[in-house]
């Protein structure tokens, strides 16, 4: 097990972009051939922001003075964190370090819809009017600010090792733009990873503009914690091709400039919600409004 802690330990940078852009192109790719809606055509509106906002949170990620991998490595150092202190084996430090650091990402992806402040950062990723891959890193740059410390801060009580928080972060690079894929999986595949994981129908529900929708599935990589909190929400086929995503609050232009995008945690906006009923997908975007 050292010798592979060695080995993705010293390849870690590689891996990861390995992971994040073979994922984008692949699955890019796949929204090509098996669309789950053309609503996502107007690339040519998102694309530059999306982007934009990828390359900046690479920027921004580098930039942060700790990772949860240097923190995995501090701890296990100094001998901090429940793990560091029990003799367990790797098979379970790696089911409880992947169910802690996945609980962490729900809970932090919990607040950020229900505390107003943490809404105005995340809201950016949901003024995308679409979902595709390039949705997958369509941040504001303080969100990764406000998140990245309670991760580390629940990696070093724990005592995670580093081999495990480095997988699960490439499985989250890959799991992070699987879930926002533009894809129609086969009804009985997308049912059966739904079982375990966080797949492109499960987390499109939570892009509705009905709020209750955007509401549920918050899980990042495994499924098993909105199903344990009830926030599990499933859909039927057809109203997940016809359903309506973003926010009522900025369906216009502004959603696809990415500078507003970096200012709008800063500017007020009333939350509108789309009514959760059966016409979800078929009505007109309403306007905007604005405080
Ligand atoms: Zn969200």
């Amino acid at each position: 097990m050292a010798e592979l802690e060695r080995f993705v330990r010293d390849n870690m940078d590689p891996l990861m972009y390995g992971c994040f852009f073979g994922s984008l192109i692949v699955l890019g790719a796949l929204e090509l051939w098996i669309t789950r809606s053309e609503r996502a055509a107007p690339r040519r509106r998102r694309w530059p922001a999306n982007w934009a906002m990828t390359a900046l949170n690479i920027v921004v990620l580098g930039a942060l003075p700790i990772s949860g991998l240097a923190a995995a490595e501090i701890a296990r150092a100094n001998g901090w964190g429940l793990f560091n202190q029990l003799e367990v084996s790797f098979a379970v430090m790696l089911v409880a370090g992947f169910a802690l650091r996945s609980l962490v990402s729900y809970g932090i992806h919990v607040a950020m819809h229900k505390v107003p402040p943490l809404w105005r950062l995340h809201r950016v990723h949901h003024t995308d009017t679409a979902l595709d891959v390039s949705t997958t890193v369509r941040f504001h740059p303080l969100e990764f600010v406000v998140s990245v410390p309670v991760v580390v801060a629940t990696i070093m009580a724990a005592g995670i090792s580093p081999l495990v928080i480095i997988l699960y972060e490439l499985f989250d690079a890959v799991m992070a733009v699987f879930s926002h894929a533009n894809i129609r999986l086969p009804r009985g595949v997308e049912r059966v990873l739904q079982w375990g994981l966080v797949t492109p129908d499960m987390h499109r529900v939570h892009h509705s503009s009905a709020q209750p929708e955007t509401d549920s599935n918050y899980g990042a990589t495994l499924s098993v914690w909105d199903r344990a909190f009830g926030t599990y929400v499933r859909k039927a086929d057809i109203d997940l091709t016809r359903m309506e995503l973003g926010l009522e609050e900025c369906r216009d232009g502004r959603s696809a400039s990415f500078f507003w995008l970096l200012a709008s945690p800063f500017l007020r906006l009333r939350r509108v919600s789309q009514a959760n009923d059966e016409n979800a997908g078929t009505r007109e975007p309403v306007s905007p409004v604005a405080e």
